[in-house]
């Protein structure tokens, strides 16, 4: 099923009250890191089709503070506002648990919130030169993209990745089933920031399934309220 959250007249209202502050492209099998400020609305765009977005988000006052995924599918499904394949509020892990940003607009409302492709997950999938197109997993393309903000990837959380569009179900034993993304080309997610973050963007290498078998680039915009002063 392909359900949108807000229609299109609503979407064009929205639009009609936001500056688009800067867009990018983050090119196949690379990563970006930049700063979203309290307020700004990041959108993020399968415009090349099915293709997974890796996310972390860190607190600029409190790098220690970072979005964990794990912890916010536990607090939105007590809330009742998210499940283990889409949520409203993104939470720090403890024990901050702060909403760092909130989703706005989810065109798919399927994705997976956990961890990120690593070179042992690589391996035990059939090898770096099978699974991962280049030689970068999205950990080793997270630790250069977060570097010039002196963090590493040895610092973020390791469950703290949002991954957007990641399809993943379970067996009946509740094993993992890896599937394509059941987004289409153009879907998009956009999250507000509640707080001055760094988020780091990583479109994943994997030449499996996840990526429907073709990593792609995928597009970034950052949104801001006309009225803002
Ligand atoms: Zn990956």
């Amino acid at each position: 099923m392909h359900e949108s959250t807000i229609s299109l007249e609503e979407e064009q209202v929205m639009d009609q009250d936001r500056d688009l502050v800067e867009q990018f492209i983050v090119d196949k099998c690379s990563a970006r890191a930049f700063p979203l400020d309290k307020g700004q609305i990041l959108r993020v765009t399968a415009h090349e089709g099915k293709q997974v977005a890796d996310l972390k988000f860190i607190r600029r006052e409190n790098m220690k503070e970072q979005f964990s995924s794990s912890w916010s599918v536990l607090l939105n499904t007590l809330e009742g506002v998210g499940t283990n394949h889409a949520i409203t509020k993104l939470w720090s892990k403890p024990p901050y648990e702060n909403v760092m940003l909130t989703v706005v607009r989810d065109d798919s409302a399927r994705h997976f919130l956990n961890g990120s492709c690593s070179r042992r997950w690589a391996e035990l999938s059939g090898g770096m030169e099978v699974v991962v197109m280049g030689d970068k997993t999205c950990w080793d393309l997270f630790d250069d993209a977060l570097r010039p903000f002196g963090l590493g990837a040895e610092d973020t959380d390791s469950q703290g990745t949002f991954n957007v569009f990641m399809s993943v179900s379970h067996d009946d034993s509740g094993g993992l089933i890896f599937e394509s993304p059941r987004c289409r080309r153009g879907d998009a997610i956009e999250f507000r920031a509640e707080m001055d973050v760094l988020v780091a963007a990583v479109s994943c290498p994997d030449i499996n399934e996840i990526n429907d078998f073709s990593p792609k680039a995928m597009k970034y915009e950052i949104l801001g309220l006309s009225n803002e002063d």
